[in-house]
């Protein structure tokens, strides 16, 4: 194994990434190193990167080591690391996915066995990544799992570009159906059709959702939806107005409105569009705005007569991440999941890949160091 490898570091919006040379951590007891074989962009990359989300205020140490969906093969095992999480033996060379958060597994939160709240669940990212062990995120060579890491092995029918977006977007979006409770045939409305909102759709449909209806305005992005399994589109620039999509809905629903709807768009605006597609004694999923002090107006009296519930879903659990997988396996020839990255590039051009995806040229991006 090399002594040193890359990792890009972000020290804060409009400076470009820095490619850097840092010592590969050793693993302590407990611990794995994972040699990076894909990392995709996500939403929150982007948000990150833009400034629209201040890392400062969420307790987050600059410079990072920026990226957060990604796969790889396991580098090297700390001790007393054999198994992975679902207890099939784990060596060296093994392809993973794991998840990129740290659970303390003794605080209220994890207690009760929610342990996507864990607040200590990021205190590796409260200091930079100028310190041990360095490699933090998913642009890089390495990505260092903590102990409490939870980590899975991939089996060899599932490339690395169709599970390179199961440790964010695929797990983010079954931990957010679990938490509605959407149960057999209700129908589900998605905004937005990034990597969520393709994960959305298909697993919805798994779930014995009876009718999906996605919302976006890119073609590439309605297209990609439909394979996976959309009975309903709505395309923004025929509807350009909140009035339109929200009758579009209930026109779609014999006037009731949706059982579940989800936001998985990231931009405000969609909150109080969504909340008003859901029917009485549905629920609204929250995923997509996680960039602090963006508001928006909320009128509970139109909400507590309907009995609409508003759930905020971050992270997810360990058992999404496992569930992810196993419907990736399973399902992998009914949606085209090597479809969802659009386009990789090498390692050193993080930045203009990062400008491309923001522009929104490129759908999603993936980085191969
Ligand atoms: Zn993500
Ligand atoms: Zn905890």
């Amino acid at each position: 194994m090399a002594t040193t490898g890359r990792l890009a570091t972000f020290y804060g919006p409009g400076e470009p990434l820095r490619l850097v040379e840092r010592p590969v951590p050793e693993p302590e007891p407990g611990a794995a190193l994972v040699r990076i074989s894909l990392a995709n962009v996500c939403g929150s990359d982007l948000h990150m990167w833009r400034g629209e989300m201040d890392l400062r205020k969420l307790g987050r140490a600059l410079p990072r080591n920026l990226g957060h969906e990604m796969c790889g093969r396991i580098a090297a095992l700390g001790e007393g690391v054999t198994t992975d999480s679902a207890g099939a033996p784990l060596a060296v060379g093994d392809r993973v996915v794991y998840r990129y958060t740290f659970a303390c597994g003794r605080c209220q939160a994890c207690l009760v066995g929610m342990t996507r709240a864990c607040p200590h669940q990021a205190r590796h990212l409260a200091t930079t990544c100028e310190v041990w062990p360095y490699f933090k995120g998913a642009f890089g060579d390495y990505t260092y799992l903590f102990p409490g890491h939870v980590v899975f092995k991939v089996p060899d029918a599932l490339s690395d570009g169709m599970v390179a977006g199961i440790n964010c977007a695929f797990s983010q979006v079954i931990c957010g159906l679990d938490v509605a409770r959407l149960r057999l045939g209700e129908t589900v409305v998605i905004q937005g059709a990034g990597g969520l909102g393709i994960y959305a759709t298909a697993a919805a449909r798994e779930l014995g959702a009876g009718r999906v209806i996605v919302i976006d305005g890119v073609q590439e992005r309605l297209d990609l939806a439909a394979a996976f399994g959309a009975d309903e589109l709505i395309d923004l620039r025929e509807l350009p107005t909140p009035e339109g999509r929200i009758e579009r809905v209930k026109a779609l629903t014999e006037g009731w409105g949706a059982h579940v709807v989800m936001d998985l768009a990231g931009s405000i605006g969609a909150i109080p569009e969504g909340l008003q597609m859901v029917g009485n004694g549905g629920r609204y999923v929250e995923i997509g705005n996680i960039s602090p002090d963006m508001t928006f107006p909320m009128d509970p009296a139109r909400l507590i007569p309907r009995n609409v519930s508003f759930l905020p879903v971050g992270f997810y659990e360990p058992s999404h991440l496992q569930q992810a997988l196993d419907l990736m396996l399973r399902t992998r020839d009914r949606y085209p999941y090597d479809r969802v990255v659009s386009d990789v590039f090498p390692l050193d051009q993080v930045n203009e890949v990062l400008a491309e995806q923001d522009k929104g040229r490129i759908t999603r991006a993936a980085l191969a160091p």
